[in-house]
């Protein structure tokens, strides 16, 4: 780590003072910046601040090192933020809402859809692979984890669903087979803000551990795309399966989708394999066009040996499918335009749910039993 503490300083001296002008250090709320390896220490004095602007703040000092860090490229672990007195000594009750709380997804696979970029389709493959592992009767939760640009909503068609809260834990919502928690939900739309940046890890771990989920066999979670805190969340918070890349056949994109499985492999997450989306397109010729390249996917995935679960071509009833939020449609020759996507798609989830159940079993979840009579 060579994040230096002046970096560091200089990095919160754009954080706003909650309770009055000035940025927080020229108002001499930083006390204390240390670092070590890959960890930086922040302690804050704001004799007075109501925990909400504790909280506030905490996590605008989190991300305030993690964009630095990210603009350095250098690792970071850890952001320890404490509250001290005036005389330096550490104060209590500044918990974060559910830090404690026990997870209480019970599911037997946990996979996260994540992917370099956005615009790839993650979200896309994430709903479909939900909605066609419930078709074939396991008991599926989906979480729009995208907490910056949630597009389950749209996709599951849950405009016209209330999030309903009972004892102050959200009721995931039933459709198309699937339990479903979307963060586009419970945010106003107008002010999509407060959940950029500060408040990621904490919304998201709410999300998690605040819904009553159920039993379930796979719980499905769409991650927002690239390397953020949100993987660092989820790897801290559950006891992941796996996860899915989702990538385009284009160089570019599988650039950025090496440095996404590289991030689950340094998360101790095993990647359960890639999928190549927007691989092909067939035209009304009934020939098939690679637009981007396709099969490149493929070739990452062998390059650096992991599974590929399979390719799914350009098609526009995939889409429109997807803006009318029925993806049930897609599993239907006659709602899908054709067998092209429910075969691509039950290709997929096959592979998927081979390399969940063969990661299960490694990491000793379900063991194999050998009946003899
Ligand atoms: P991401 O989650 O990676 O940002 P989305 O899943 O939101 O991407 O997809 C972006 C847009 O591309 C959406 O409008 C979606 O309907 C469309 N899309 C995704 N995959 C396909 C595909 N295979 N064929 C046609 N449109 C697609």
């Amino acid at each position: 780590m060579s994040l230096t503490k002046d970096q560091i300083l200089s990095a919160l001296s754009a954080v706003p003072n909650p309770t009055g002008g000035g940025d927080i250090v020229s108002a001499d709320i930083v006390q204390w910046v240390a670092t070590c390896d890959a960890n930086v220490s922040v302690k804050l004095s704001v004799p007075g601040a109501a925990p909400e602007a504790r909280s506030t703040l905490r996590a605008a000092v989190e991300r305030a090192v993690r964009t630095l860090a990210i603009g350095e490229d250098e690792p970071l672990d850890r952001v320890a933020v404490e509250f001290v007195d005036a005389a330096g000594s550490r104060e209590t009750a500044e918990q974060e809402p559910g830090e404690d709380a026990a997870s209480p997804v019970n599911a037997k696979y946990v996979i996260a859809v994540g992917a370099g970029k956005g615009g790839v389709g993650k979200s896309t493959i994430a709903v479909n692979v939900a909605v066609g592992l419930a078709r074939r009767g396991l008991a599926t939760g989906l979480l729009d984890g995208d907490i910056y640009g949630p597009s389950l909503p749209t996709m599951l068609g849950l405009d016209a669903h209330e999030q309903q809260v009972h004892r102050s834990r959200l009721q995931p919502m039933l459709v198309h087979g699937v339990k479903a928690i979307s963060i586009g939900k419970l945010v106003d739309a107008d002010k999509p803000l407060i959940w950029r940046g500060p408040m990621a890890h904490g919304a998201f771990k709410q999300l998690i551990e605040r819904t009553d989920w159920g039993e379930l066999d796979a719980m499905v979670i769409d991650l927002p795309p690239g390397t953020g805190d949100v993987p660092l969340t989820l790897a801290q918070s559950l006891q992941l399966t796996g996860a899915v890349i989702v990538c385009t056949p284009q160089k570019v994109a599988q650039d950025d989708a090496v440095r996404a499985v590289r991030m689950f492999q340094q998360l101790d997450i095993e990647v359960l394999g890639v999928v190549e989306n927007m691989s092909y397109f067939i035209g009304d010729d009934g020939k098939e066009y690679d637009i981007f390249g396709r099969g490149g996917a493929e070739v990452m995935a062998q390059r650096l040996n992991i599974p590929f679960l399979g390719a799914v071509p350009i098609n526009m009833q995939l889409r429109a499918n997807a803006d009318a939020g029925n993806p049930s449609a897609n599993f239907e020759p006659k709602t899908a335009g054709g067998d092209q996507i429910p075969k691509a798609l039950s290709q997929l989830v096959d592979n998927l749910e081979k390399q969940m159940a063969l990661a299960a079993m490694r990491q000793g979840q379900s063991k194999p039993t050998l009946n003899i009579s």
